[in-house]
């Protein structure tokens, strides 16, 4: 069990953030057995009082910070805990350290996920014949189909690992505050250049002030929901950065069997397209077999849509989350703005909640009632999603993008396309603000790093796992 700690004056390294990118720092900096002391801030809380109250009561009551997405083991606790086996897949980051080791790393971080407890079986290796149907049908509708093993902990599952290296970190002595929110970093002007020496650390709870947490190192492991939190500080102290892509879109529901062959071969089709006429990149990401659609609350208030699966629990549902990537030219450089606007536009036409539409009135240009969605086979697993119309809010490329992509898909997978198939919106990813690095991690403030999905390299629990460990592995 995590216990109360004080907050130190001085440490020598201060991971801010304990999702997969900070505890795969301080796991590896550990291995090195060099001694030093490790600090983990830590807005939310320890895994084992993470718990989402809509689970007992049914809907959302915008807990803050959410417990879904923060605590021990970050946005990673509740997730599906898919771990992506390839170095294609989860982000940028083999484009900075070559992508040798990225896939070098994702092993060595595997077996850390399997000495911790994970299921041995990964998903996606034992059908070569039938993935090559797959991939012929995908070729024809002009789509790559992506090879990605798949190490899928289940969202339980997850939670009980991400425990025991909770303990572990905690038994080898390194201080974790939960509950503590950094607020700031502590930037000095020398005449050599900018140092981070260290950061402003204030508890969640209470009026008390801010306390100096003086560093050596400081790693910065934010996460999506760091995001904007870093690009203020980017901004704020002069850090190296710059506009990434934004990835906007919706979340798709289908019954399992119109992705039977699919799951059943794949696990996860990572299916790419650049649809005409905008030739943007379209994906499918993070699908759930037999999952549930879910929602998030950012601080602001916003609340977008997610999905998972649970080992043990199945929905009759196939979800996954159909992303256009969009890179917006100068003068423009506020794509996390952007996505937020048009999040906050979508929540007002759902009155707070996250909208649902049937794919056929998106194409028959109506909205979507809900006596019309208790007509149809698939039962959405978001009960409180509010049906109607995402096109009065989605820009008009996002949406011909999402609409091209999907009927390309459905050569795929016939009936992914249907009239029923039903869309959730808004699916945002904050992860455009891209901190300019070294391949060894090094901002241009001396002794800060930045790790993760908040940095804009990674985009998923395995990536940033990656970036972690090496990290852990480079710091000086
Ligand atoms: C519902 C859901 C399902 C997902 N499913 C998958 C999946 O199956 N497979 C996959 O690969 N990825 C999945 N992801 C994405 C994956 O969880 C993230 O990519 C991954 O967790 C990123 O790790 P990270 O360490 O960079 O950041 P995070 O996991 O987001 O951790 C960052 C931590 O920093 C803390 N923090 C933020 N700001 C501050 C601050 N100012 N002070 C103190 N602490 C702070 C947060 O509380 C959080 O705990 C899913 C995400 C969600 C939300």
């Amino acid at each position: 069990m995590a216990t109360d700690v004080t907050i130190p004056a001085k440490t020598d390294v201060l991971i801010i953030g304990a999702g997969p990118a900070g505890i795969f720092c301080a796991l590896s900096l550990l291995e090195r057995g060099d001694g030093r002391q490790i600090t983990m801030v830590e807005k939310g809380l320890p895994i084992e009082r993470r718990s989402c109250p809509k689970e007992q009561i049914g809907h959302c009551v915008n807990c803050h910070p959410c417990r879904i997405t923060t605590g021990f083991s970050g946005a990673g606790a509740f997730s599906d805990g898919k771990l992506s086996l390839s170095y294609e897949v989860g982000g940028d980051l083999p484009e900075l350290i070559g992508p040798d080791l990225a896939q070098e790393t994702i092993s060595r971080c595997d077996q850390v996920y399997l000495d911790f407890g994970a299921d041995p079986h990964v998903e996606g290796i034992e059908h070569p014949e039938e993935v090559a149907k797959i991939r012929r049908r995908a070729i024809g509708a002009g789509l790559k189909l992506v090879d990605c093993p798949i190490r899928h902990l289940g969202t339980e599952r997850a939670q009980e690992i991400y425990g025991r290296i909770q303990q572990h970190l905690i038994d080898a002595g390194v201080t974790i505050l939960f509950e503590h929110e950094c607020l700031d970093l502590m930037v000095e002007r020398l005449t050599s250049g900018p140092v981070c020496t260290g950061a402003f650390v204030r508890p969640m709870k209470g009026s008390s002030s801010a306390h100096t947490v003086r560093a050596k190192k400081v790693v910065v492991a934010t996460g999506r929901r760091g995001a904007s939190w870093l690009a203020d500080a980017c901004e704020a102290h002069g850090i190296g950065h710059e506009p990434g892509p934004m990835d906007m879109g919706v979340r798709v529901e289908v019954r399992n069997e119109v992705m039977e062959d699919v799951n059943n071969v794949l696990y996860e089709s990572k299916l790419v397209g650049y649809p005409n006429p905008f030739r943007d990149k379209v994906r499918t990401f993070c699908q759930n077999p037999g999952g549930f659609v879910s929602q998030e609350n950012y601080d602001n208030g916003l609340a977008v849509v997610n999905g998972h699966s649970y080992k043990d629990r199945k929905s009759h549902n196939t979800n996954l989350a159909v992303l256009c990537t969009q890179h917006f030219q100068e003068p423009f450089d506020r794509p996390i703005a952007y996505a937020q606007r048009v999040g906050t536009l979508m929540n007002m036409l759902g009155a707070g909640h996250i909208l649902v539409q049937r794919f056929g009135d998106i194409l028959d240009g109506k909205r979507t009632w809900r006596k019309e969605l208790r007509r149809s086979n698939v039962v959405p697993t978001l009960p409180d999603a509010e049906p109607g119309d995402i096109t009065s809010a989605m820009p008009y490329r996002a949406m011909t993008d999402i609409v091209e992509f999907i009927k390309a898909v459905d050569q795929v997978v016939p009936g992914f396309a249907a009239s029923e198939t039903l869309l959730y919106a808004p699916e945002l990813k904050f992860y455009s603000n891209r901190v300019r690095m070294t391949e060894r991690f090094e901002t241009n403030v001396a002794n800060l790093h930045c790790l993760g999905d908040s940095s804009g390299w990674t985009r998923g629990l395995m990536m940033a796992s990656v970036m972690g460990m090496l990290m852990g592995e480079w710091l000086d």
